[in-house]
């Protein structure tokens, strides 16, 4: 196993592609601490990956309020002994152009996508950096690489996550942080339908145009997990302030 005795926060860890990856992680042999605004979904994932025989707990928390990363990142010292992984992967989004999008909406996109990064490495890097080290993974998007039609906070905020990624890389390689980028195309999870809602669409018409690309169908939230399991093991050791582009060839 290639993750055996780490422990890991995972955000968003309720979600399509949070919850793929906490499986994923324990299957690997991690310690999981699952953090969701749903508080139920998340002892749910929680629970479901105790079934697996690995552990995990459940931490209901905003990832946009300070006070709640400190409280996450304090629950995984106390009930984990530590941090080695952090999956900062919650986000939404919001299918507006700038004269449809309210100051309040940018705020929460960037609370949410950008800021919580932020906290969270400001509460975790100083742990990992004491242990000797550590593996920082943040969720970008195609739309963080190129832009997109009616969705400006959340392309703007997903360009954030990947320059960020870069700096927070530069400052923390020295202490044995790597800090890397997962960007996925369309991946088929709730979000999908939440953009189909916002924008008006038939669901069956928006999924098919997400699997417009050279492969030919939308993404399973199982292949963004593994691309996050690579980059929290020591198989990826030399890989830092990486944007590693997990789309059924979207971009290309
Ligand atoms: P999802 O909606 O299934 O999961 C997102 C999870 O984040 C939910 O469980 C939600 O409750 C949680 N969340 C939202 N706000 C939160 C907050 N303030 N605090 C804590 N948790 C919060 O969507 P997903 O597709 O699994 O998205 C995961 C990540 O992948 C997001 O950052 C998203 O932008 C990114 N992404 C998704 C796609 C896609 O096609 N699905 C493509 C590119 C990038």
């Amino acid at each position: 196993m290639r993750l055996q005795s780490k422990k890991a926060i995972v955000t968003g860890g309720a979600g399509g592609i949070g919850r793929a990856t906490c499986l994923a992680l324990a299957a690997e042999g991690a310690a999981v601490v699952v953090v969701d605004l749903d508080a139920e979904a998340a002892e749910a994932v929680a629970a479901e990956v105790r079934d697996r025989g690995a552990t995990a707990i459940a931490v209901p928390a905003d990832v946009s309020s300070e006070t709640d990363i400190e409280r996450v990142v304090a629950t995984a010292v106390e009930q984990l002994g530590g941090v080695d992984i952090v999956f900062n992967n919650a986000g939404i989004i919001r299918r507006t152009t700038a004269p449809e999008t309210t100051v309040e909406e940018w705020d929460r996109v960037f609370g949410v996508n950008v800021r919580a990064i932020f906290l969270m490495c400001k509460h975790v890097v100083p742990i990992m950096a004491a242990a000797g080290g550590g593996s920082i993974v943040n969720t970008g998007s195609g739309w963080g690489l190129k832009g997109g039609g009616q969705a400006i906070s959340y392309c703007a905020s997903k360009g954030a996550v990947v320059n960020m990624t870069r700096a927070l890389a530069i400052d923390h390689g020295p202490q044995g942080i790597r800090v890397n980028s997962v960007n996925p195309g369309d991946v088929d999870t709730a979000m999908l339908r939440e953009e189909a809602r916002q924008l008006g669409q038939v669901e069956s018409g928006f999924l098919a145009e997400a699997a417009d690309r050279p492969l030919q169908r939308m993404g399973r939230p199982e292949e963004i997990a593994q691309a996050v399991v690579w980059l929290a093991s020591d198989e990826s050791s030399y890989v830092t302030g990486a944007a590693i582009v997990v789309d059924g060839g979207g971009i290309a």
